[in-house]
């Protein structure tokens, strides 16, 4: 499909004069939405879990023609929303050519179009942004300048050519002007001085602004949107008055409501498909991961303010897999399929995206970590195997029995080992898993089972991952002490 290329050809096709002078940024993102509202389907295609709460309210916002604020924690998917935003632009927009602010060709406001357009009149040169060219994004931080954001007097411009150091020709944009007939997004906008927040707003209000005491217009037409912390825009005095007037709708993000929610999200998100490897994540496994985020969520040792992000799972999930994976090389397995073990082992994608509580920080984060597998180990055990009769079991280990399950252990091994503990590879059941299945998921299954015996304290497991009897088992070192202690217990080889 060719384009026109002269304001001449430009008046004749689709995009003439009547159209473009009448369609601002924000008609054309409402048309846009109104067209894919009557098609149905998904209006943002991957933003998971936000059809009936933010999705709406985003809606209407766009209906509206508003410029609207997304408040929420870190990790709430506001960016991508944002970004998500282009798919109701127009494929493409025609603009004079070489114009930095993308002027519409029958309505330029920088002064050197409109010379331009006065010497070329209908010869003038027309090209063409995608949606992806007009979307312009800026984290908000308190040093950036009216320069950065608007634009500044360039001395150098003007000594050049002639000008007056007023002039509009001298003008070097800023960020704003050159999303002009785009949508500009600034993250975390309370983090904006005051200064530059009533720099916006004049923009917004009057479509004049001042660089360096000279007042220029700069009329623009973008869709403002921007995202910020609950926290901070709550604060007083983060949020100018005025600017905070001039957003039409305010609008609340959340974590996902549901851990299967949760999941989804993950499984979009992580980098899972490898090359290498066949790769199968146990149910369980995702369930246990998305928890750790939800107990987290809940624990008072961590900072209910900065959040705790759908990017912990994420990452979590990705070493997750890569411990399995190393695993599976190591014994040139074929199948790569993650244990619980592999999530403990995962503790550096966990500690550093939680931000502790005076109390968390005296426990430690490697702790608060290993707490937090823990619970969200329990809790998805309890999902399969509540009302499951574990005795024998737990009566294995009673009776002085010990594995070892390492997470570097080949499957083989450890499913030689497994098939000792009396009772235990029968309740895999509950998790579809048989004797038909492959090592490697027999494996991950009854070590889920074992940690979830461990994770309610029915079984004891150590630092180098020996399941043993109950909590006051005996550690490596002190075994030959803990047992003269307990004399009532039975006997069982180990090796
Ligand atoms: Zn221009």
């Amino acid at each position: 499909m060719s384009f026109p290329r002269t304001l001449g050809e430009l008046r004749h096709s689709p995009f003439s004069e009547e159209i473009l002078l009448t369609r601002r940024v924000k008609d054309e993102l409402r048309d846009n939405l109104v067209a894919k509202l009557r098609k149905g389907g998904p209006i943002f295609p991957g933003i998971v879990g936000y059809d009936d709460t933010v999705v709406p309210q985003i809606v209407n916002a766009i209906l509206s023609r508003h410029n609207f604020i997304l408040l929420g924690l870190r990790g709430q998917a506001k960016s991508r929303i944002l970004r998500a935003l282009t798919s109701l632009l127009d494929p493409q927009m025609p603009f004079i050519a070489g114009c930095e602010i993308h002027d519409n060709p029958y309505a330029p406001i920088c002064l050197p179009c409109r010379e331009r357009l006065e010497q070329c009149g209908d010869a003038t040169g027309i090209a063409y942004l995608t949606p992806g060219d007009r979307y312009v994004e800026k984290l908000a931080t308190p040093d950036v300048t009216i320069a950065d954001l608007i634009g500044d007097i360039d001395p150098i411009k003007a000594a050049r050519g002639g000008h007056e150091l007023s002039s509009e020709m001298t003008v070097h944009y800023g960020l704003l002007p050159r999303a002009n007939r785009g949508i500009f997004a600034i993250n975390e906008l309370p983090d904006l001085a005051g200064k530059i927040q009533v720099g916006l707003f004049n923009i917004m209000q009057e479509g004049d602004v001042q660089i360096k005491g000279y007042p220029i217009r700069l009329p623009l037409d973008v869709a403002l949107v921007f995202s910020a912390n609950p926290e901070d825009y709550t604060a007083r005095g983060k949020i100018i008055t005025p600017l905070k007037d001039r957003i039409g709708s305010e609008i609340r993000t959340h974590y996902p409501a549901s851990v299967e929610e949760g999941i989804a999200i993950t499984t979009q998100e992580a980098w899972t498909q490898r090359n290498g490897h066949r790769l199968h994540v146990p149910k369980y496994v995702q369930e246990v991961i998305e928890r750790i985020a939800f107990s987290a969520r809940e624990d008072k040792k961590i900072d209910k303010r900065s959040g705790v992000s759908q990017r912990l799972p994420i990452s979590c999930m990705e070493n997750v897999i890569s411990n399995a994976e190393r695993r599976a090389i190591r014994h040139d397995e074929k199948l790569v399929v993650p244990r619980v073990g592999d999530v403990y082992a995962a503790m550096p994608a966990i500690t550093g995206k939680l931000e502790l509580e005076y109390e968390g920080e005296m426990k430690g984060a490697d702790h608060v970590g290993r707490e937090l597998i823990r619970a969200a180990v329990a809790k998805t055990y309890d999902g399969y195997f509540k009302s499951t009769d574990m005795n024998q079991i737990v009566q294995w280990f009673d009776l002085g029995g010990e594995i070892q399950l390492a997470d570097s252990a080949s499957a083989c091994e450890a499913l030689t080992s497994l098939r000792n503990i009396q009772g235990l590879m029968e309740k895999l059941v509950k998790l579809n898993v048989g004797p038909k299945d492959t090592v490697e998921t027999q494996v991950s299954a009854a070590e889920f089972v074992l940690e979830g015996l461990h994770a309610h304290k029915r079984i004891g497991r150590n630092e180098e991952r020996v399941f043993t009897a109950g909590e006051k088992a005996p550690k490596v070192a002190e075994k030959s002490f803990d047992r003269d202690e307990m004399p009532f217990r039975g006997r069982r080889p180990y090796n």
